[in-house]
């Protein structure tokens, strides 16, 4: 069944309704720091837990509350998120300054990132903190800001479903020697590089090394190229990297985990697992 949040986005009140029923399934307040269930209503939609004394509303310690949306203009966003809309789209469309949606649809990448297999480990990683999620303050960093160290990815295909897999111990360099002494094939799509099968992945893939990209010019001609592959998911990531997104090294790793989640997905309706990952509380990072 396909969600359809058209009454729910008549009013603030609606939505906020709407919103907080996800956040709060039972009816019931959850304090987000200690996980009671006992709280007292004050003002303006906020309580205050029984147990611990923490104020909080509905969207406290949870992705949703990160971006400075009103509930409303987060079921709009979500609504052209699940249909690829770019974030000058959902501006124009909500009324918002650029930087705000851009912020909200990071916040969006960014909660897809934590209900992904390996997310949580690469939210607490250096390279979690470089994507903005530094505790449960998270700060997404400027879209052109470089990243310290280039990340690398492996990629697996298993039947119908794919893994993006962050390889913590693998560098550009690495690539580059498996490329110059192992006879990796490598191949270019504009700032990515990404190879043919290496171990047990389908490819490995980096974006935004200077030192990749500058090298594979120089041995270009003598370093056998990956095979273009015509199905599956690089095809699919490949077309949506192009398309839409005039990729850099800072936007690679979320859009990546996106494309993963999008894929693996494909046959199903987005919005409803959407909505919930937004209303879930930021994992504890510490
Ligand atoms: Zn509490």
């Amino acid at each position: 069944m396909v969600l359809d949040l058209t009454r729910h986005v008549r009013t603030e009140e609606r939505a906020r309704k709407f919103l907080e029923r996800q956040c709060w399934p039972s009816g019931q307040p959850v304090c987000p720091r200690c996980g009671g269930g006992r709280a007292y209503a004050l003002a303006e939609g906020r309580v205050r837990c029984a147990g611990c004394r923490y104020t909080f509303h509905a969207l406290s310690g949870r992705f949703a509350g990160l971006a400075g949306l009103t509930p409303r203009q987060w079921l709009r966003l979500l609504a052209l998120f699940a249909v690829d809309a770019t974030a000058h789209a959902m501006a124009a469309a909500l009324g918002l300054a650029y930087n705000t949606a851009y912020k909200a649809a990071t916040v969006v990448r960014l909660s897809i990132l934590a209900a992904s297999l390996d997310g949580v480990a690469i939210l607490k990683s250096p390279l979690g903190a470089q994507l903005g999620s530094a505790a449960r303050a998270l700060r997404p960093n400027a879209p052109d800001e470089p990243l310290a160290t280039v990340p690398v990815f492996g990629i697996l295909e298993r039947g119908d479903l794919v893994f993006v897999d962050y390889l913590p111990s693998l560098t550009p360099q690495d690539l580059l020697h498996f490329n110059r002494n192992f006879s990796l094939p490598l191949s270019r799509l504009g700032a990515i590089v990404y190879s043919d099968r290496y171990l047990r992945y389908d490819a490995l893939v980096a974006c935004g090394s200077d030192l990749l990209t500058r090298h594979l010019v120089e041995i270009s001609g003598r370093a056998p190229a990956v095979d273009p592959r015509q199905t599956g998911f690089w095809p699919y990531a490949r077309e949506r990297l192009v398309r839409f997104h005039g990729v850099t090294a800072h936007k690679f790793p979320l859009y990546l985990k996106e494309l993963e989640f999008r894929y693996n997905h494909r046959d199903d309706d987005i919005l409803a697992i959407l909505l919930a990952n937004i209303s879930s509380l930021v994992p504890d990072l510490n």
